[in-house]
């Protein structure tokens, strides 16, 4: 079986993290989450967390000369030997271009980027009420999707007020969306509704990647 090397791209609040949760259990790929990589090295204060604490918290990209190389040895790991799945990177022309180079250097291919979007009011509001235990990690929103004990502690992110929700969300129309002509162009690009239910995007996403299996087999 070829590999399964996926990437997700799509505004923050789209359902990325959502997905790749269901992607992870379904094939047993290591979800790649740029954000959570960040968000652990800040916790732990690491040198790469020093450095990328500002950017998050004003909401703009941390330098690709911070974020590419982590990545780049994180998907040559032995866990990513039969694929992996990126939510959160690349984000600018320039990681696209350092992972396209990267994976053609070793042998592998991408096998497809898969979009999902949604209108920024849309993930604006769901952003602005998501939440988190920080217990589990599991994902709540104050109105749509409310733990179902009310007693749980839950916490927001620190980039998730309004404010910085629409500097991140510009920051992705201007330095990510260009990657949807870039995956486009190079026939790997499949474009997902994250407005409707995670069980029907999912179940679209599923149908796309056996697709791309099969057109990667022959
Ligand atoms: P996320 O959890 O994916 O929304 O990412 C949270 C923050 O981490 C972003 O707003 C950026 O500051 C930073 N970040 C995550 N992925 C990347 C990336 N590929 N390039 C640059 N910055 C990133």
């Amino acid at each position: 079986m070829a590999e399964l090397n996926l990437i997700l791209l799509g505004p923050p609040g789209a359902g990325k993290g959502t997905q790749a949760a269901r992607l992870t259990e379904d094939f047993g790929l290591p979800h790649i989450a740029t954000g959570d990589i960040l968000r652990a090295a800040v916790k732990a204060q690491t040198d790469l967390g020093r450095e990328a604490k500002r950017y998050m918290d004003a909401g703009e990209l941390v330098p690709d000369t911070v974020i590419t190389g982590v990545i780049l040895d994180r998907i040559a790991q032995d866990d990513a030997r039969d694929g992996f799945l990126l939510d959160g990177f690349p984000r600018t022309v320039e990681q696209a271009d350092s992972l396209g180079a990267a994976i053609e250097r070793t042998g592998r291919r991408l096998t497809g980027a898969l979009l999902i979007s949604a209108p920024d009011d849309v993930v604006v509001r769901r952003i602005i009420g998501r939440r988190i235990d920080p217990r589990t990690g599991e994902v709540y929103h104050v109105d749509f999707d409310p733990p179902a004990d009310a007693s749980v502690e839950l916490v927001q992110r620190d980039d998730d007020s309004e404010a910085t929700v629409r500097k991140r969300l510009a920051v992705y129309h201007q330095q990510t969306e260009p990657l949807i002509s870039y995956y486009d162009e190079r026939g790997l690009l499949r474009r997902f509704d994250g407005t409707q239910a995670p069980d029907d995007v999912h179940a679209h996403i599923r149908a796309a990647i056996s697709t791309l299996q099969r057109e990667d087999e022959l």
